[in-house]
């Protein structure tokens, strides 16, 4: 077993606190031999309290890029959570993908978020369910176990979508195209509000099993939503799917959608502007997760979370609204860079 604190020391041929990403407190990693974990956790910021935030299990094609994930999830927790008013500061856990999930990995899993003592609370993320958390959690008391966040992010993101389409449209979501991208837990969840909301939805996932569960008639599967002409396109599946080619393609007036890190660098938020499409970011919409996941802890009954949850479309609006005041995106208005 191999436990470091890497944050000051040159690791895997990079010196990770010149890393350009890097403005965090600390960076552990552990390995473990026989059950096959890789970790990394990122403590970006725990000045409101310990760091919170998902691990993902997920195929990185170097240390690198696993890095550079776990540097940038964690500093935009921090965010998230300071823009939800939760007590919490901003961590993240990666799991490199080398073969298959196994009840050992995550006994390891536990055992490092142990070894922290508390400095990191870590909840799911990509690759990552709930019935895995619920199994670590015999094992470590350091886990948020108490809901899935998704369709609590879901419910977020349908409040902002609404607000959002009446500050720009001045009319209801009735009737108004939303392009969904993933199937997963946020995007049906997501996509369920909506429809019965009454906007016309589409929805597309690369994998199929996902839509073959999708029954409801008023949500019309897609090969790629990216594409889709809509008034809002909400990414809810993976990050930087937007660059500065890549937008060339869109046909939307607003982005708003759970995924993380959707931007491939801040600078795109700009160039979408510069498009006429309002980009909503996933900081300031997808903190649902969060709320949900912290209720318990914050002595929040089901209702004043629901509060919390409508709150994200307040603060979406008034977003949106400096950013029209000062005729920039909301990244750039409110210093998101
Ligand atoms: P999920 O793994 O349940 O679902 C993601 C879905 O996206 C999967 O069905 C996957 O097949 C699909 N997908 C992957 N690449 C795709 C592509 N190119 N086109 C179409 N579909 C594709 O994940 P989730 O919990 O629904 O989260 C979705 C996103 O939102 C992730 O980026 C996650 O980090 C972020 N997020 C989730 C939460 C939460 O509470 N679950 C909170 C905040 C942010």
């Amino acid at each position: 077993m191999i436990f470091k604190d890497i944050t000051d020391t040159y690791f895997e041929g990079i010196q990770i606190s010149s890393h350009n990403e890097f403005e965090h407190e600390k960076v552990y990693y552990y390995e473990d031999h026989k059950s096959g974990l890789k970790s990394l956790i990122a403590i970006h910021d725990s000045t409101e309290g310990p760091a919170i935030g998902g691990c993902r299990f997920k195929t990185y094609d170097s240390f690198e890029s696993g890095l550079n994930d776990v540097l940038r999830l964690s500093k935009g927790m921090t965010h998230k959570n300071n823009i939800a008013q939760v007590p919490f500061g901003g961590g993240k856990g990666i799991i490199f993908k080398e073969g298959k999930k196994s009840n050992e990995m995550m006994k390891s899993y536990a055992d490092f978020l142990n070894l922290l003592e508390g400095k990191y609370i870590s909840a799911e993320d990509i690759g990552i369910s709930l019935k895995d958390i619920r199994f670590i959690k015999q094992y470590t008391e350091y886990v948020f176990d108490n809901v899935d966040p998704g369709p609590y992010t879901a419910k977020g993101i349908f409040y902002a979508i609404k607000r959002a389409i009446s500050f720009t449209f001045s009319e209801s979501l009735v009737g108004k195209k939303i392009a969904i991208q993933g199937a997963g837990s946020v995007g049906s969840k997501l996509a369920d509000h909506l429809s019965k909301a009454g906007a016309i939805v589409y929805i597309s996932d690369i994998d199929n099993s996902k839509l073959k569960i999708i029954s409801d008639p008023n949500i019309t599967i897609v090969d790629n939503a990216f594409e889709m002409q809509c008034d809002v396109f909400s990414p809810c599946a993976v990050g930087a799917i937007f660059s500065r080619s890549s937008i060339e393609n869109l046909n939307c007036k607003i982005i708003a959608g759970g995924a993380n890190n959707q931007l491939l660098n801040e600078s795109v938020a700009d160039d979408l502007d510069a498009k006429g499409i309002t980009y909503i970011p996933d900081i300031l919409i997808n903190s649902g997760g969060v709320i949900g996941l912290t209720k318990d802890i914050m002595g929040r009954n089901e209702e004043q979370a629901e509060s919390e949850l409508m709150n994200i479309a307040i603060r979406v609006e008034e977003a949106m609204a400096i950013a029209k005041d000062q005729s920039m995106s909301i990244q750039a208005a409110l210093k998101l860079n």
